[in-house]
């Protein structure tokens, strides 16, 4: 049986990502840093394993590697989903924002893919980060989160450069507007109004046509796929219109 490792899975497009590789017949480690949440999801699955962890702290993510070395025969592929939106303007968003942006999306990112990467070069897996539209277009709300996406989109590129030789794949996912409760938190409804204009097949995506592209990336049948960047966004960023 192939084990995943899900980021942010105690919930909305890492809970889905969870859900569909159960079905294909995966184990997962469903790794978040909200005790309680990861708990009430994980209970009632089966072939899963949970860990508190906060990605963002080395120290955390080092213990939580040892326990994977020793529990998991294999992994077989990463999920970078676990991440934190913060909509605000240069002018507004102070060094403290900055940061607890940057922890989250871009170091957690760096800190699982280093602490799994020989474990993911043995059973030449597969990782899967996850962008957002938000990291392939600059706009006027979102410096520290677009910042930080559109890094990871380039460290996605740096893993399948890097790792290929180990039959590593990485791919990057830029999921549009999903209506979970990060996206709410910031989305107003003005927001919300004109992404439904804006977008091609005039609505939000869901959880689960995210998990299904992340899912696919991880599976044989993307083996030949590495290094790409690829928005699941209703053909919004087909359009050209600027972020609202
Ligand atoms: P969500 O808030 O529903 O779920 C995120 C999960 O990540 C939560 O369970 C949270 O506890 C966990 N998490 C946050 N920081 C963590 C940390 N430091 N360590 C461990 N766990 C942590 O959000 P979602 O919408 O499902 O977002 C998943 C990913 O998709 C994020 O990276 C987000 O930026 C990206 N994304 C979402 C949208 C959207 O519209 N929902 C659009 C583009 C990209």
């Amino acid at each position: 049986m192939k084990t995943a490792v899900v980021t942010g899975a105690a919930r909305g497009i890492g809970l889905a990502t969870t859900k569909q590789f159960l079905d294909q017949g995966w184990r997962v480690v469903m790794i978040d840093r909200d005790a309680p949440e990861l708990e009430k999801a994980a209970t009632p699955l089966k072939d899963v394993d949970s860990v508190i962890c906060d990605v963002s702290q080395p120290g955390q993510v080092d213990q939580m590697a040892a326990y994977l070395a020793e529990s998991c025969a294999s992994i077989d592929a990463l999920v970078n989903n676990a991440g934190v939106a913060d909509f605000g303007p240069l002018a507004e968003t102070d060094f403290s924002r900055w940061r607890t942006v940057m922890e989250t999306n871009l170091d957690g990112v760096f800190l699982m893919s280093q602490a799994l990467r020989d474990k993911l070069c043995t059973a030449k897996g597969a990782i899967v980060n996850i962008a957002s539209i938000s990291g392939l277009r600059a706009s006027t709300l979102r410096v520290a989160y677009g910042t930080s996406k559109a890094a990871v989109k380039h460290l996605t590129q740096q893993q399948a450069v890097e790792l290929g030789e180990y039959g590593v794949r990485a791919n990057c996912v830029c999921p549009g507007p999903v209506a979970t409760k990060l996206a709410m938190a910031v989305h107003s409804p003005q927001i919300i109004a004109a992404y439904h204009d804006a977008i091609p097949l005039n609505r939000y995506g869901t959880e689960d046509e995210i998990a299904a592209v992340i899912t696919f990336l991880c599976s044989d049948k993307a083996s030949y796929v590495t290094g790409q960047i690829i928005a699941a966004d209703g053909g919004f960023e087909a359009t050209g219109i600027g972020l609202p």
